[in-house]
């Protein structure tokens, strides 16, 4: 891991703030999507949209401060989609809009129909989530744990619609 593409560890211990130190921590939040990215290259599946639709599996991805931010931020707000699906799927239910910016959570998670390698890279999962997490607690220390995508965004429709009053 070279010191340039993640760099949370300088002597500078102090929380981060400001809208640069905020800009620094999506930099560093894309190079750990990177590296999932690349440690899931060689596996696929059949894009089918699912594991997208959150009230029937029950699952979601959970996002730590910077995430939620990357996701969010300089694009509007979803509504919540009646069909309980993700809010950031495309109209069909089948696609997801955020693809580029999309949480750690969706680019390491896959269900049964994975194609791969057989033994997946779940050391290298580890190791990214505490990067991410580190790097959470350098701009929101408050924060201790990562939090479900249906809670931010819940929580962003409301201080969106109380702004409008
Ligand atoms: S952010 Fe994208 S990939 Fe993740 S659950 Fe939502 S639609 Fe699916």
């Amino acid at each position: 891991m070279s010191r340039r593409d993640w760099d949370d560890e300088g002597d500078d211990a102090r929380p981060l703030g400001g809208t640069r130190e905020r800009e620094r921590a999506l930099k560093e939040v894309r190079s750990v999507y990177r590296e999932a990215d690349a440690a899931y290259a060689p596996y696929s599946c059949p894009a089918s949209g699912e594991c997208c639709q959150l009230s029937r599996t029950r699952r979601q991805p959970w996002l730590w401060q910077p995430e939620w931010d990357l996701l969010s931020r300089a694009r509007p707000l979803p509504p919540l989609r009646e069909d309980g699906g993700c809010p950031y799927l495309d109209a069909a239910g089948l696609r997801c809009t955020v693809y580029a910016d999309r949480p750690f959570g969706c680019r390491t998670f896959f269900c049964e129909r994975i194609r791969g390698p057989a033994r997946q890279p779940a050391e290298t999962v580890g190791a990214l989530l505490e990067r991410l997490e580190r790097v959470s607690q350098r701009v929101a220390p408050t924060l201790k744990a990562p939090r479900p995508l249906l809670e931010w965004h819940a929580e962003a429709l409301a201080a969106s619609r109380d702004e409008e009053c």
